[in-house]
């Protein structure tokens, strides 16, 4: 089959590749009819190359049609129409059994200390094949895959493969009283569906912050007050001026480790790219290599005693955080995966809600083969064309 494969820092390519095969009796075969261009994809295509091999099938917001199942599947079958959840869980093992589906005990990988598998991640999360693929093999398909209704179109409910589970959990975990107000750094894909899942959940005041004009605009039109931060030099005093001088009472950082504003970090991360992959792994495990300006600004957009929710992706493991803040202002801070299949039946029943609540159908700026995916990599990275994300077509 055909598949995006990562071949070197900031070089994506469609490559011939094998089929996928059912290995285990609780797998399953897809085949795939939409995969998104995510911005985790843009930390491997880039920051996260010493985690990568040759070869990688990238990918991991993906639905599509089921071909085949393994003896153990039952709860979907040859020819259902569903969503892949991008971690990787068993469904009934300690961490499972309490929604920590990112932390399945199952498929935790436990050689690198990190959590449950991903699909199309680097080698600290199982390096499985990835969906940007015209099939899919999914592992632990007795559990994992949503049955998702025929009607609508595929992007009615691709984004619960990921982006709005995560945008849900970033919320929830932002933990906004009612009354209260909530910012959200960071206004990719992911910021977006904060905003837009923030506000359906009854928050009115959102605040949503970002440099790109066409990502400021669309989340003031699910409505969110924005903030330019390429315009202001106080992020943090910004929110204030918007939270009755205390901060917001919850911060989503929606951002991750390539943040604009971080010139040392910058020069680190282009370092660690052109060393040797065992150098910049080890670089990246023992050093702080992350551009922490967006987070650094969460932390301090929150009022004291607020909450911190970080759903942007960091890998480097001794950055420096502003702790005399952080402790006096007696912070909250949670963060992780997102535990997907914990909010899969809650954001299905508000998908098949009639008129396209959370507008995913008309979301993605792009719709694409998989042959032009390698020119979308680089399109989503450098914001061209007004991309926000990207859905690509592998039966195209
Ligand atoms: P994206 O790259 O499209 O969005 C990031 C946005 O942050 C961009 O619009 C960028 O302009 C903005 N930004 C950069 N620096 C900023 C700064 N200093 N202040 C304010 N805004 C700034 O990516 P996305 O798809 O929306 O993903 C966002 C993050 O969420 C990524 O780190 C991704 O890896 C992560 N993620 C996490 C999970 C999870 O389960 N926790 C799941 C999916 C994605
Ligand atoms: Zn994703
Ligand atoms: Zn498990």
């Amino acid at each position: 089959m055909r598949a995006l494969t990562w071949q070197g820092r900031e070089n994506v390519a469609v490559t011939e590749v094998p089929d996928p095969i059912i290995k285990e009796p609780t797998d399953a075969i897809i085949k795939v009819t939409s995969t998104a261009i995510c911005g985790s994809d843009l930390h491997l295509y880039s920051m996260l190359s010493p985690f990568l091999s040759e070869g990688d099938v990238l990918g991991h917001e993906t639905m599509g049609i089921v071909q085949e199942v393994g003896s153990e599947v039952t709860h979907i079958s040859p020819g259902d129409r569903v969503v892949v959840p991008f971690t990787i869980s068993c469904g009934h093992c300690w961490m499972c059994d309490r929604g920590l589906f990112s932390q399945c005990e199952t498929t935790q990988n436990r050689e690198h200390d990190c959590g449950a598998s991903l699909f199309g991640y680097t080698s600290l999360y199982g390096q499985v094949p990835g969906g940007q693929a015209e099939y899919l093999r999914v592992p632990h398909a007795d559990f994992g895959p949503v049955a998702v209704p025929s009607e609508g179109p595929d992007d009615r409910w691709l984004f619960l493969s990921d982006v709005l589970p995560t945008a849900w959990q970033g919320v929830v975990y932002a933990d906004v009283p009612p009354g209260g107000a909530l910012a959200v750094v960071g206004l990719g894909p992911i910021g977006q569906f904060c905003v837009r899942v923030a506000r359906h959940m009854g928050i009115e005041t959102v605040i949503g912050v970002d440099r790109v004009p066409e990502r400021l605009e669309l989340a003031a039109r699910s409505g969110a007050l924005v903030i330019d931060e390429s315009r202001i030099d106080d992020v943090p005093q910004a929110v204030r001026e918007l939270t009755a001088g205390r901060g917001a009472d919850g911060v989503i950082d929606a951002v991750g480790m390539e943040a604009h504003g971080s010139p040392v970090s910058a020069a680190m991360q282009k370092m660690t790219g052109v060393l040797p992959d065992v150098m910049g792994r080890a670089v990246m495990q023992r050093a702080g290599v992350d551009r922490l300006a967006a987070l650094h600004d969460a932390a301090l957009s929150a009022r004291r005693g607020g909450t911190v929710s970080l759903v942007g992706v960091y890998g480097g493991a001794a950055d420096p955080m502003n702790l005399l803040k952080m402790f006096d202002r007696q912070l909250t801070l949670r963060m992780g995966q997102a535990n997907v299949r914990q909010w899969t039946g809650e954001i299905l029943d508000v998908l098949r809600e009639p008129g396209d609540v959370l507008g995913t159908e008309t979301f993605a700026t792009h719709h694409l083969s998989l042959d032009e995916a390698p020119g979308a990599y680089e399109m989503f990275q450098k914001k061209q064309d007004g991309c926000i994300k990207v859905v690509l077509h592998p039966g195209t």
